[in-house]
């Protein structure tokens, strides 16, 4: 067996290597579980390591291998699932206190089909706890660190994801994405993230969130491997009745019109970095020399996106968050009353940012200012997807800079919930219009002696993921 750098290893590479008989699934596995073990301590990247269970779905790939079967699409994917999508018989706990203990009783549509198409699931990773967050600082079970810079964030919520596939711990990944959890920690270590058109995949099994706003999607090396896994778990699922059939033959053109939204803080405020504008610009410039043609386009109301979404996602997460009452699931604390077992599990089993956003969603959905809040972000947020349908007629792809700033420091904006909510400011639009959007590697900048990744965002009209994968394989040859 020759030295494999599982740190460069794609999906693509991985399956040809198996093919070929050049490693065995098995020890594919044990070499993932070794540096697991070696490397999760200081990153904190893995809640839980599924050893048997992976050796187990190992054989069942080099058994098939053995056997000259090729059929298996997913052969190759040794992947890290985010603590918030159900795989059966394992616990799932969305990083909370309040699901603890809480074992799947069944697989996550996404999880069923990755089985059946040879996924070998390594473990499960650490996030902000029910998926609130930029930098899963909110999880219960202490910060996962980002691998370019232990002293910074990995980004998030999928941030547990997002380290484990750039430290070479998984060679892909799942996250769940409702304002960017996908895109931002993908950006801040330096991957590959997608967050599916709206409906394009399915969320059963997910733990929700917001379910407007909830994508699952992947976090990968590759814009190949993000194509790969998205073509495996896309489609209309009779357990999710917002899921679709994916219309297939969408338009993809080879070099499509690019635009570049002058709202994204390109010209002024939202605390854009010098040096990431200028890393976005050489991106846009390669396209540009290349024959692309570039449009600058606007999308009006991008200003209110910020503030429709934590209005919105507060209100359906408040209504999702109900369930967990120490009753019918996780931890319980039985008290006198009923509603003092309701109040006591729901202050011990959640943490800060969940009470937060828990009581600002009850807020914006009680009596008295349903309408001054609830029904008038509802209404902005139509016209932030009409900018999209406008501006969709006029360009294939836009592209932004998927955060206004690199990977920040552990600690930096825990004391202060709206400046880490402004790291969202690119990526909620997204989830709020329900169009695709992507965000990939392009080149490091410097800070305290470290390079640290840039991430740029591919956002097309809604079921035209292949259009971001077109676009994406051409940047990625630049990426250095
Ligand atoms: N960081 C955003 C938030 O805290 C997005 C979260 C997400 O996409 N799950 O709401």
């Amino acid at each position: 067996m020759s030295v494999i750098n599982l740190g460069e290893l794609s999906i693509t590479r991985a399956g040809e290597m198996l093919h070929s008989g050049k490693v065995s699934a098995r020890e594919l596995v044990s070499m993932y579980l070794s540096e697991i073990e070696k490397e999760n301590k200081g990153l904190n990247s893995y809640l839980e390591v599924f050893s048997d269970g992976a050796f187990a779905e190992a054989e069942k790939i080099d058994d098939h291998l053995k056997r000259g079967d090729q059929s298996l699409p997913l052969s190759g994917a040794f992947i890290a699932v985010k603590d918030n999508i159900l795989i059966r018989g394992k616990t799932v706990s969305a990083s909370s206190k309040i699901l603890e203990n809480y074992k799947a009783s069944y697989d996550a549509t996404v999880i069923k089909k990755l089985k059946e198409a040879g996924a070998v699931f390594l473990g499960r990773t650490n996030m902000d706890e029910f998926a609130m967050g930029s930098s899963t600082e909110n999880s219960a079970y202490g910060p996962t660190k980002n691998p370019y810079d232990r002293e910074r964030v990995p980004g998030g919520s999928s941030g547990g994801s997002a380290a484990a596939v750039a430290s070479g711990l998984a060679v892909a990944a799942l996250g769940s994405d409702t304002g960017g959890s996908i895109r931002q920690p993908a950006a801040f270590c330096g991957t590959v993230g997608l967050k599916p058109t709206y409906g394009a995949v399915s969320r059963s099994g997910l733990i929700a969130m917001a379910s407007s706003l909830d994508q699952i999607g992947p976090i990968t090396r590759t814009v190949r491997d993000a194509e790969t896994i998205f073509n495996i778990i896309r489609g209309k699922d009779i357990l999710d009745a917002t899921s679709v059939e994916y219309p297939e033959n969408k338009i993809n053109k080879l070099s499509p019109i690019i635009g570049i939204p002058r709202e994204y803080g390109l010209q002024e405020g939202f605390g854009m970095d010098k040096d990431v504008k200028d890393k976005f610009y050489e991106a846009v410039n390669i396209f540009k020399e290349h024959g692309y043609n570039i449009k600058d386009v606007s999308l009006r109301h991008t200003e209110y996106a910020l503030a429709v979404y934590y209005i919105i996602m507060p209100a359906e997460l408040s209504s999702n968050l109900a369930r967990f009452d120490g009753v019918r699931y996780g931890l319980s604390e039985r008290s006198a009353t009923l509603l003092d077992t309701y109040i006591n599990s729901r202050i011990k089993g959640f943490g800060t940012e969940s009470k937060r956003r828990i009581m600002l969603g009850a807020h914006v959905l009680s009596a008295g200012y349903y309408d001054a809040y609830y029904a008038r972000a509802q209404k902005v947020r139509t016209l932030i997807k009409k900018d999209f349908e406008n501006v969709f007629r006029e360009v294939d792809v836009l592209m932004t800079p998927t955060t206004p700033t690199p990977a920040f420091k552990l600690g930096e904006k825990t004391g202060d919930p709206l400046s880490m909510y402004l790291s969202d400011i690119f990526t909620v639009p997204a989830n709020l219009s329900g169009v695709p959007a992507m965000s990939m590697p392009f080149g490091k900048v410097e800070r305290d002696g470290k390079k640290l990744p840039v991430g740029i965002q591919l956002i097309s009209p809604w079921f035209c993921e292949q259009s971001l994968f077109d676009a994406g394989k051409f940047l990625e040859k630049f990426n250095d």
